[in-house]
């Protein structure tokens, strides 16, 4: 039997409909939208296309948007009064600094300079630390694990008392979505396993998730056979294993990704599963609009 598709790119459009609906009524009864600001330094064309997106959706769903392009060689004393700016301007709800910086800039002290309550990407220290503690505490959720989070609800699947294993241990992944499957709540109160590059018998540990999170980046790590039947397979890798020609434009090559599990075979086996593309992917950039709304909200005492 095939397993129910995850699939990000239709909940991405749920959601974003839903924050387009809701910024309309707090611009009818309040009279503001929310505002967000983009710092990009230098023109990694990574960068660029990332940055380029987020724009694209915020325009979408009814933001003010600032997009401020620095110099590659902008000192850090300046970037760092660019942010002070920003955390002054009454205006912008989130901050956004486009990594990674040059290296004569240091990364921790600029991402450490935002205000907390604009952090909507949820990595200043006092963000991680409210993660922790979990409930009300809780303000911005980094967006990739909010977006498994989030598509694990969606897709109806019971996370109370399920066995959850999360494959990786990074701060922007592993680490968060571990913790927010343990807390105490809706979409939670799972028992949480996390294994590592460490861990001594990786397979007999997925092979008792009811959810399997794999956030490796190693293309086809989690073999069919350590896929539990029925389970929920959730796989944030994007790993890119080619090129081929693109479908609009045969003349220009794009990458061929690849997730961290092997999908063709694991959709036999399990109950639900996310594709790679567009399964986890879409969903980072719609929670960081979930959030900028949510700072916005919360000045307005109505979060
Ligand atoms: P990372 O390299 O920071 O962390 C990877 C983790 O996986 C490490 O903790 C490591 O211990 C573990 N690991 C690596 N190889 C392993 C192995 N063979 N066995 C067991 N554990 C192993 O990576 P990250 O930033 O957490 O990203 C992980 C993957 O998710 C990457 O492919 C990345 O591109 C992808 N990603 C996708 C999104 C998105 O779709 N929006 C967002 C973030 C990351």
């Amino acid at each position: 039997m095939s397993a129910k598709l995850i699939k990000g790119t239709e909940i991405r459009e749920a959601i974003l409909e839903e924050i387009t609906k809701e910024v309309a009524e707090i611009k009818e009864k309040h009279g503001v939208v929310p505002g967000l600001v983009t710092i990009l330094v230098g023109e990694n064309p990574a960068s660029i296309s990332y940055v380029t997106l987020k724009i694209k959706t915020a325009h979408r769903v009814g933001f003010t948007e600032i997009q401020d392009s620095q110099p590659v060689d902008i000192s850090e004393a300046d970037l760092l009064a660019l942010i002070d700016k920003y955390n002054n301007d009454d205006s912008i709800n989130g901050i956004l600094v486009q990594l990674p910086l040059p290296k004569h800039v240091n990364e921790k002290k600029v991402l450490n300079a935002i205000n907390p309550d604009k952090d909507v990407d949820g990595f200043h220290p006092v963000n991680v630390g409210r993660l922790m503690i979990g409930g009300d505490e809780v303000r911005f959720p980094p967006c990739t694990p909010a977006g498994i989070q989030e598509m694990i609800v969606r897709a109806g699947v019971e996370t109370s008392g399920a066995e959850v294993v999360v494959v990786g241990r990074s701060n922007i992944v592993g680490k968060p979505i571990a913790n927010m499957m343990l807390q105490k709540g809706p979409g939670a109160n799972s028992t949480v396993t996390v294994v590592h590059t460490r861990t001594k018998d990786l397979a007999a540990h997925c092979q008792r998730a009811d959810i399997l999170i794999v956030a490796a980046g190693v293309p086809g790590l989690v073999k069919p056979e350590w896929i539990k039947q029925g389970s929920c397979v959730i796989d944030v890798g994007v790993n890119r294993v080619g090129e081929k020609p693109s479908a609009k434009d045969p003349n220009k090559m794009v990458a061929i990704l690849k997730g961290d599990v092997d999908f063709d075979a694991a959709k036999e086996i399990a109950g639900s599963i996310t594709p790679v593309p567009g399964g986890v992917g879409p969903m980072t950039i719609t929670m960081l609009m979930r959030n900028t709304l949510k700072s916005l909200k919360f000045k307005l005492g109505i979060a």
